[in-house]
This record gives C-alpha cells, sequence and structure tokens, in this order.
C-alpha cells in the first residue's frame, strides 16, 4: 500500500515550472581551477611526443592566469542591472588536479589528486591567480560553484591503466607533460559521474559518486571557506544517485546544459532546484550570433524564464592563445544589449535565484542592501 501510494505520489509531483516577472540574468561558467596543456613548455613538450596539438581549441585550453581572472573581473564590473548591482558570473570549479609529481614517482599506475588548497601541480604557476579568484569573489562579481575533482571518469582511466595498451600510453605520454587528459582527443575518459566503455559502462555507483562528492564538498569548503551550494556535472552527466549525494552535501541548485530547448527552472523531489542554460557564449569554439542570443533572451523573458548564459573557461584563457580579448568583447556586447533591451533586468547568482524561487521578492531585495530600489521580482508558479 505504501509502495502504492508512493507511486501515486511520484506520479503526481510533476516537476512544476518556477517563473519570474522580471528579466534574470545569470552568468554560468565550467571548469575554473582545471590545469590543462602547461603554457609552451607543455605544448613543445607533447609535440616532441607525436601530439599534434592545434588541431582543436581545446588542445590549446591551459588555465587562467590572475590577469585572465582580473580581466574577467573589470568586465562584469562595467555592467550594472536596474539595482546598481554589477554582473555576476557563476564559476564552477574542480577542486583538485592530478598530483604529477606524486603519479610519476609511482610509475602513473594511479592516480593522485592535488587539492587546489595544497596549491597547482608540479611545474604549473600562476602567480596571484587564487587571489584573483578571491578577490572576485570578495567583489560580488564571482560566484563559486561545485564542478568536481578531476571531470573525467576515474573508472575509465583506470580501467585504461589497468589494460595497458595504447590509451594508457596516452595517458602516460599526457601525464609526463602535465596535462591530464585532451577529451576531444580520449573521449573514452568520460565524464567524472559516468564512464562511457566497458568493463562497469554508466554512471558510477551511488557509493563510489558519494565518496567523489564528500572529497570535492570539503575540498571545495576549505578553499573557499564556504560551502558549496550549486553544482554542474563535469559534461552534464548527472543522474538521480549524482542529485540525491548533492542533496546530502548540501548543494541546493544544479547546472543543466543547454539542448534541451527553453526549460524552466524547478525543483525535484531531492528539494533541488534546477535550472537550465539558453545560450551558449563560447567564443573560443564557434562564431557568435549576437543577434540569435538576443532573440533566445527575449524568449526567457517572454516566458518568464532567466536568462542563462554558458560561458567555459576556455573563452578567458590567453597564455597558449589568447581567446580572453575577443570574449571580453563578445561578453561586453552582449550584456550591453540585454540592458538596452531590458531595463528592468536583473544579474543574479544562485542563491539570488534560490531565495527569489523559494521566498519571492523579499529575500532578493534584503539581498539588494538599504540603497537599493526595490525590485519587483515576483514568483509565479
Ligand atoms: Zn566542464
Amino acid at each position: 500500500m505504501r509502495r502504492l501510494l508512493h507511486s501515486i505520489f511520484r506520479k503526481e509531483a510533476q516537476p512544476q515550472s518556477i517563473t519570474f516577472s522580471r528579466p534574470l540574468v545569470l552568468l554560468e561558467s565550467d571548469d575554473w581551477g582545471r590545469v590543462g596543456v602547461r603554457d609552451r613548455e607543455g605544448f613543445e613538450q607533447l609535440r616532441a611526443k607525436g601530439i599534434r596539438l592545434g588541431e582543436h581549441p581545446y588542445d590549446l585550453y591551459t588555465l587562467e592566469t590572475a590577469a585572465d581572472v582580473t580581466a574577467l573581473a573589470a568586465a562584469l564590473m562595467r555592467h550594472r542591472d536596474s539595482r546598481g548591482h554589477p554582473a555576476s558570473l557563476v564559476m564552477n570549479f574542480c577542486v583538485t588536479n592530478l598530483d604529477f609529481t606524486v603519479m610519476k614517482a609511482g610509475g602513473y599506475h594511479h592516480l593522485e589528486l592535488r587539492s587546489l588548497g595544497d596549491g597547482l601541480p608540479a611545474n604549473w604557476s600562476r602567480p596571484g591567480l587564487f587571489e584573483a579568484y578571491r578577490e572576485g569573489i570578495r567583489q560580488g562579481l564571482f560566484y563559486p560553484a561545485m564542478h568536481g575533482l578531476t571531470h573525467f571518469c576515474p573508472l575509465a582511466a583506470e580501467n585504461a591503466l589497468r589494460e595497458n595498451g595504447d590509451r594508457a600510453h596516452l595517458l602516460r605520454t599526457l601525464w609526463e607533460a602535465e596535462t591530464p587528459y585532451i577529451y576531444w582527443r580520449m573521449p573514452w575518459i568520460g565524464y567524472e559521474y559516468w564512464n562511457p566503455e566497458k568493463p562497469r559502462t554508466g554512471f558510477l555507483t551511488v557509493q563510489h559518486q558519494r565518496e567523489l562528492i564528500q572529497t570535492a564538498c570539503s575540498e571545495f569548503q576549505s578553499f573557499f571557506g564556504r560551502r558549496a551550494v550549486s553544482a554542474c556535472a563535469p559534461g552534464y552527466r548527472a543522474n538521480r544517485d549524482t542529485h540525491r549525494v548533492w542533496a546530502e552535501n548540501g548543494i541546493r541548485v544544479v547546472e543543466n546544459g543547454t539542448g534541451s530547448g527553453l526549460t524552466a527552472p524547478h525543483m525535484d523531489d531531492f528539494g533541488l532546484l534546477h535550472v537550465y542554460r539558453a545560450i551558449d557564449l563560447e567564443p573560443a569554439l564557434k562564431e557568435v550570433e549576437t543577434a540569435k542570443h538576443l532573440e533566445i533572451a527575449s524568449a526567457c523573458v517572454a516566458r518568464g524564464i532567466p536568462i542563462v548564459i554558458s560561458v567555459h573557461a576556455i573563452n578567458f584563457h590567453s597564455s597558449l592563445k589568447d581567446f580572453r580579448s575577443a570574449t571580453v568583447s563578445e561578453l561586453d556586447s552582449l550584456l550591453t544589449a540585454l540592458e538596452s533591451k531590458f531595463p528592468n533586468l536583473l544579474y543574479v547568482n544562485h542563491e539570488d535565484l534560490l531565495n527569489a524561487a523559494k521566498s519571492g521578492v523579499e529575500d532578493l531585495d534584503a539581498a539588494s542592501g538599504p540603497q537599493e530600489k526595490a525590485p519587483e521580482l515576483q514568483e509565479v508558479r
């Protein structure tokens, strides 16, 4: 009987769309803190080993510098919403990197992680980077959120090492150059919670996900001095177990990718607020179509859903190739266009959105400070 009631309840508990009477703009960005190709030195090292880098933008994915982060912060600061608040970027962090030094000492037989809090691995160097993150957070320009630990699936890497064939050889060549992996060259590596190939294809078990997520949340807290409230699974590969474990660990907001059309935020039965991206602003990867972006933004506003813009960290990198200048300029143009099209827009982060979704306008008013005029945000279910 209980099971029957439960199943009836589940059937009736369709996610209810949460809509807003005011244009909200959310900027979401993945892959912060995660190292790639180690600048010119790592690039040359990999080329010397026969890896023909330069065929794809992600061959030039490195790691943001303090200057990249400061330029991004300055761009956000140039923009103000109708409350006078600057634009704010949700930054999804990988809170560990591979510890290449320890892995090398062990003959590259196992994965070893180094938390961001202990600094970058091996010869990676980014003077002032962590301070630049923290300064942006202090100014309310950046909102740190959870991406994960490694981004790739640890089980897939362990399977490759065990097999000890070409895949293990490629991994060790990359690790020797202090690059963890380059996804497009090896999609078999999967995403953190999802293994694309045998053995044990599919999502990791709930226990395995729990270990990874608990570690990630605890590393996040020690690096940022606050709990992660929002999470985005690497590759957007999350299942119900991921959601359950996130909820257990204090996550309240789930970031989902574009691709399922325009989708309104909704609460799931773990009490997690799901948010969906609407616009991909990725100048490093493809041409920016501002007119199309504005059309999508208008459609979001017409439906009362937030304009969620995705811009990955690679777009702000500059040490191997200057992706940053074009992105800052495109971001400036897009935000200027949105501000002129929707004069009453609000730049929000996930905490603002959560407050607005749960308690209506009052919480957002309180967060806007005593000098600000009251926004007319309403929750319309
Ligand atoms: Zn990612």
